[in-house]
């Protein structure tokens, strides 16, 4: 629950409808090249900063400090993953700069997919599965790409011929028994030696790994230390010992830079607390010292509300079998403003929407406060987040800080608008959508979506209270208690996204924005979420459980009236919505029902809700749906070109920092191989 958010694939994004401020109005959206590249089973998306104009010059240089700090660090998680993986990337690079032939020869092209899934997967295991993937060039158009490339530009070891090295890597590359899976979690196996992950020495088992941890942690200890989290494990003259990621330690060379750049952003922090925390930021790298680790994270937990915030360590541990060490990261963010002020709106407002709320009487709260809800826009993201990234920051990870000091949590805006921008040129708009309908949504989904999260947010988890005596929800509702906390979140924002309040707020410009949230809310959770589930499943998953509650309770209960309609053309299936305040009543009708349930605890009337309209599946309109979707041949995995921060200089001093976006995913990793490249080959 601690982690990080993560998506794949396009209809998630829907699933969340959640994005951030609006396009801003020099960059309208159809001249701003969302999807920058495809291969194989990924797209690469580009996204955009809004607000970075905003910024006084102190916080561009703290920015731009922070993104150097983040660039220089980039290749630790690629050795962190696989310990050839730096020397068949740096190879392939080279290899790939030194290409003078036909740019469109068919082995060629393989060649290039083959680099991109590297740069896309910081090594040559895939980024979700870690299952290793193949080149699909042939091994002799491998070995001359690398022959062409003169010695001194290849990444040899001392005494190693090119010969030799050609000899090291095909089997690395070409053979699929080697080092098959980058993370094993089979619990028949041995998950440390069947792992090819660089977290512990090659010969080291799990037994062996199990005990040296558990001699090292303290029984019953309130504050454990994250041991491991810094370090790889190795066997030195038959003694397991910890090699440590520090200054003078393992990654030394790129965490040299990372010091430095901190240290030059250090006097330009946003709040004294954020000085103090890269203060202790710069002392962890130089001791990697663990007690210092969760102090400094103390620090930023404190630091609640900096305009500019970032992480930069060894943060998450799903790259470890045993989920100790921490893959590098950094995500450096900016307040959104735009979207602050509307949830600013909201939050004020709370109280006119509880006494508003189509509630039973008794189920209002007399005094009701929104709850705060971040969003930020990313400016850059390297390591282990990138290019693929989580959608939000949820940190820190450790549980006893979590449970005395808080978290912090945000929604990457910018993120999350560059997915829904994007899968609105991947052709489900046209394909689930009647072409009456589709103007509406492409004009106003972006927008509705933000305001539906922002409500769902800010203003649904906290309306409602429970009837006196009644226990929690988790205690009462059991199992359902999260799809029917989710629904119920989810009605707020239907109910009142519909409402003229948000107009007179000046949160929507108009009542068709609402229109367009209930046609693609409707379509969504009757039928398009179901591409993501497998043939013969249930919807399981809170959310769309919660989702596929609400739309299939409507359309059966507006039936008498034809609310909505079920539309078959040319043998496909649509929904059409033909009375959109009736739904709202509908909406309104149920969302009473919900509360209720939730305020007495009725266990049995939220069971037979869930389980008669939220998790069955039709099974001929799940076909039909799935076979639609195939057609779009839309690739299941995204990631990201970073923003580039580029310094205006003036008689050696930064007099200005400019945002520019490359174009494309090639030109992005062959300038960080220029020009942020610092470490060993092997480390
Ligand atoms: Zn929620």
């Amino acid at each position: 629950m601690s982690k990080l958010k993560f998506i794949m694939g396009l209809s998630v994004i829907v699933a969340l409808s959640a994005c951030t401020g609006e396009q801003t109005k020099k960059d309208a959206p159809e001249e701003f090249k969302w999807v920058a590249d495809r291969f194989a089973d990924c797209q690469i998306l580009r996204y955009q900063v809004e607000g970075f104009d905003q910024m006084t010059l102190d916080q561009k240089k703290f920015l731009y400090y922070l993104q150097e700090a983040a660039y220089w660090g980039r290749e630790i998680i690629y050795d962190q993953q696989y310990r050839h993986n730096l020397c068949v990337k740096r190879t392939m690079e080279a290899a790939y700069a030194n290409y003078k032939d036909a740019k469109d020869d068919p082995e060629f092209l393989q060649f290039e997919v083959y680099l991109k899934r590297i740069w896309m997967s910081n090594g040559i295991h895939h980024h979700y599965s870690t299952e290793k993937f193949l080149p699909e060039c042939s091994q002799e158009f491998m070995t001359k790409m690398i022959q062409n490339v003169p010695d001194e530009q290849l990444p040899l070891n001392e005494g190693e011929t090119k010969e030799q090295l050609i000899a090291k890597l095909l089997p690395i590359m070409f053979d699929p028994t080697i080092d098959a899976k980058r993370v094993c979690l089979d619990p028949t196996k041995d998950v440390i030696l069947e792992s090819a992950t660089n977290y512990y020495g090659e010969d080291l088992t799990q037994k062996e790994v199990e005990d040296f941890y558990e001699k090292m942690a303290k029984k019953n200890d309130p504050q454990p230390l994250s041991y491991g989290i810094n370090s790889k494990l190795v066997k030195e003259n038959g003694v397991l010992v910890e090699k440590v990621y520090k200054l003078g330690g393992m990654y030394s060379a790129a965490i040299e830079k990372i010091i430095e750049n901190l240290t030059l952003a250090q006097p330009f922090a946003t709040t004294e607390k954020q000085k103090e925390y890269i203060g202790m930021m710069i002392e962890l790298y130089k001791t990697g010292d663990l007690k210092l680790f969760d102090e400094s994270c103390v620090v930023w937990v404190q630091d609640t509300d900096p305009v500019i915030d970032f992480t930069n360590y060894f943060i998450e541990n799903y790259g470890d079998p045993i989920g100790k060490r921490g893959g590098w990261q950094s995500v450096v963010y900016m307040k959104d403003f735009e979207m602050t002020k509307r949830l600013q709106a909201l939050a004020e407002n709370a109280q006119w929407f509880e006494d508003n709320a189509p509630f039973m009487p008794e189920h209002k709260k007399k005094e009701v406060k929104g709850i705060s809800y971040k969003v930020v826009n990313v400016t850059a993201e390297a390591g282990d987040n990138s290019p693929s990234t989580a959608i939000g920051v949820n940190l820190p990870n450790a549980d006893w800080i979590r449970a005395e000091y808080g978290s912090k949590s945000v929604s990457l805006g910018n993120i999350e608008n560059a997915y829904d921008e994007a899968s609105k040129t991947g052709g489900t708009l046209s394909e689930f959508f009647l072409p009456e309908d589709q103007a509406m949504i492409k004009q106003y989904s972006s927008v509705a979506g933000k305001m539906h999260t922002a409500l769902h947010e800010v203003i649904g988890h906290g309306s409602g209270q429970l009837e006196a005596g009644v226990a929690s929800p988790d205690a009462t509702l059991k199992n359902y208690s999260s799809i029917l906390e989710e629904a119920r979140a989810e009605l707020v924002g239907l109910y009142y996204i519909m409402d003229p309040k948000l107009v007179e707020l000046g949160l929507l410009e108009t009542n068709d924005a609402g229109k367009a949230e209930y046609d693609s809310y409707i379509t969504n959770g009757l039928m398009r979420q179901l591409t993501r589930l497998q043939l013969g499943q249930n919807v399981e998953q809170a959310h769309m459980c919660a989702r596929s509650t609400l739309a299939h309770w409507c359309y059966e209960n507006g039936k008498a009236e034809n609310v909505i309609e079920k539309v078959v053309k040319e043998g496909k299936t649509y929904f059409h919505i033909n009375d959109y305040a009736k739904l709202r009543n509908l909406f309104g009708q149920l969302l009473k029902e919900v509360q209720r349930i939730k305020s007495q605890g009725d266990f049995e009337a939220g069971k037979a809700l869930v389980e008669t309209y939220g998790k069955p599946v039709d099974r001929v309109l799940h076909e039909e749906v799935l076979e639609r979707y195939a057609q779009l041949n839309l690739p299941p995995y995204s990631g990201f070109i970073q923003p580039q921060l580029v310094p205006e200089m003036k008689d050696g001093q930064i007099v200005d920092v400019k945002v520019t976006i490359p174009e494309s995913f090639v030109e992005q990793m062959m300038f960080y191989r220029n020009n942020y490249s610092v470490l060993p080959t092997y480390n």
